[in-house]
């Protein structure tokens, strides 16, 4: 094996999805405890300064105090190189979120076992779906009272529509909390609070057929387990390696995050089950990681990382062979060889320039303006292109005015350059052209943040007008004819800047209906 081939089988990248409070960045700040990566868990988020250190790119962040870019940790654990990369939630829910899902090979979801399946997880889980990629469930906050896990694991499969298979089973939940059965090993795990999870801590393992069991789970819990065990293994799906793969089947885990419990069990068996970065299908075939040269596509563009400079990061995931901080490479978009230039990646918290980078991880490069979302950058003399990222569908909506209309051009300009950069979408009315624009958002922070930057980098002042529309969908079928098109009264029609037709409604229900309405239209959550 080469040393490249051993670098890439060491990897393993994958996204955490959930809704905000169900417990990302307590999961992720406990796998950083395990790979030695922080001493002492907590400093993910209690440490503001040091997450502000790696992401306070835009001046709206500092202003605010949040994070708007997603970002990506990398740590080393039992021989693995573990990418995660972050998807923001809250407020700083954007497209990016979305796209950072096209980077990972597999997804972790975090659920609150008191709450089950929320909007956030629903939305980010269909982007997953849209993929194929594996999903597994780590299924959180057992220390706390939780809903019944038959009920949780129904609800995953009613709601996402994927086959779940329990790995474990938790004994309890809240003060009655007593550990988690290991459906392999017949084994349970007794709860332990290992120090408000700032340590590892040592696990006691009892095999269930033990008579000591009893004493530490008691009665009434054993007696449950056992009957729970006996359902399970004759209701649950069986655990098929195969359709993980697909995305098909979920293995799902228990666990408590905060105390650090079931943390490890689900981060071994996490491991084990995925595997390091996968061929990716290109214009030219299938581009196998390990005997490919380096190549790799753009999946964000942060702006203005540096305001004097106006310059840009593209982040890009490396899908084969080595990356080398002074090699010659390939921008197929652009028809051009360069070389990137600052190189950097994340280790743990801390952004650094890299020298070397293999199919797997994530770097950022200096973009002097060259790059677009989902451009493929390759070895010269290779010229393939991967598959493109889609857009996704934008929930917020505004008119944009124009304060000083004499701007005319920079507004057009600045405007074009933002969407361009994946930051907004913007939409045009069905039979007019430039001068009534349309802007579509993700999450409705990216409004401010396209005022703010038309300001500060362009110079225009603008006004948003929200529109009430919060659903879109792109027209799959071109031929059909939209003047013909009975819709309902909350729709409207909009064109997209390659003159792609969309439609929007107010009322999610008005989909069905204009579906009805309209035999033979093909809608689609995502644009090409
Ligand atoms: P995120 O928004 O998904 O990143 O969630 P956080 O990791 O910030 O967690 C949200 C809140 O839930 C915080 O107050 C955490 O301390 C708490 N929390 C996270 N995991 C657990 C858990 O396993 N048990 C309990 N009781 N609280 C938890």
């Amino acid at each position: 094996m080469t040393d490249i081939t051993k670098e890439i089988e060491k990897r393993r990248t994958f996204a955490i999805i959930s809704h905000p409070d169900a417990g990302k960045t307590t999961l992720t700040e406990k796998f950083l405890l395990y790979g030695g990566a922080i001493n002492l868990a907590g400093s993910v988020k209690g440490k503001a300064t040091a997450r502000h250190a790696v992401s306070d790119w835009m001046e709206i962040e500092k202003e605010r105090g949040i994070s708007v870019t997603s970002s990506v940790l990398q740590f080393n654990y039992d021989g693995f190189c573990i990418n995660i990369l972050d998807t923001p939630g809250h407020q700083d829910f954007s497209e990016d979120t979305y796209r950072t899902l096209m980077a990972a090979d597999s997804a972790v979801m975090v659920i609150d076992a008191s709450k089950g399946v929320e909007a956030q997880t629903r939305k980010l889980f269909k982007v997953c779906v849209m993929r194929h990629i594996p999903i597994f469930t780590f299924i959180n906050k057992l220390d706390r009272d939780a809903n019944d896990t038959f009920e949780l694991l129904d609800e995953i499969e009613k709601e996402l529509g994927i086959a779940t298979c329990p790995i474990n089973w938790p004994i309890g939940s809240g003060k009655n909390f007593k550990g988690v059965y290991d459906r392999n090993t017949r084994k349970v795990t007794i709860y332990t609070d290992t120090e408000k999870g700032t340590k590892e801590g040592t696990a006691t393992e009892i095999d269930v057929d033990s008579p000591e069991l009893e004493a530490f789970i008691g009665m009434e819990n054993k007696e449950q387990l056992m009957e729970e065990i006996e359902l399970l293994d004759g209701a649950s799906a069986e655990f098929d390696q195969d359709m993980v793969n697909i995305g098909e089947l979920s293995p799902v885990f228990f666990g408590s995050a905060l105390t650090n419990f079931g943390v490890e069990i689900f981060l071994r068996n996490f491991l084990d089950m995925t595997s390091s970065p996968l061929p990716r299908k290109s214009d030219a075939g299938e581009v196998d990681p390990m005997t490919n040269d380096f190549s790799a596509f753009v999946f964000k563009i942060q702006a203005n990382m540096n305001k004097a400079h106006r310059d840009r990061i593209a982040f890009m995931r490396i899908c084969s062979g080595e990356f080398d901080a002074g090699m010659e490479v390939f921008h197929v978009q652009g028809n051009k060889k360069l070389r990137l230039s600052q190189p950097q990646q994340m280790m743990a918290q801390e952004r650094h320039i890299v020298d070397h980078a293999y199919a797997g991880d994530i770097i950022g490069v200096f973009d002097p303006g060259i790059f677009s979302i989902g451009d493929t950058i390759c070895a010269p003399g290779q010229k393939f292109q991967y598959e493109g990222i889609p857009t996704f569908a934008p929930e917020h909506f505004a008119r944009v005015r124009q304060v000083d209309t004499m701007k005319r051009k920079q507004f057009v300009k600045g405007i074009s350059q933002i969407a361009q950069e994946g930051a907004i979408q913007i939409f045009q009315e069905f039979n007019t052209g430039m001068e009534e624009i349309i802007v579509g958002v993700v999450g409705v922070l990216q409004f401010e943040v396209l005022k703010y930057r038309l300001q500060n980098e362009y110079n225009v002042e603008i006004i948003l007008e929200n529109l009430p529309y919060e659903h879109i969908r792109w027209i799959e079928n071109k031929e059909i004819d939209l003047d013909m098109l009975t819709g309902t009264s909350d729709m409207k029609k909009i064109k997209d800047l390659k003159g792609n037709p969309l439609l929007l409604w107010v009322n999610s229900w008005s989909i069905g209906m204009t579906l009805d309405r309209n035999k033979g239209l093909v809608l689609s959550e995502f644009g090409r």
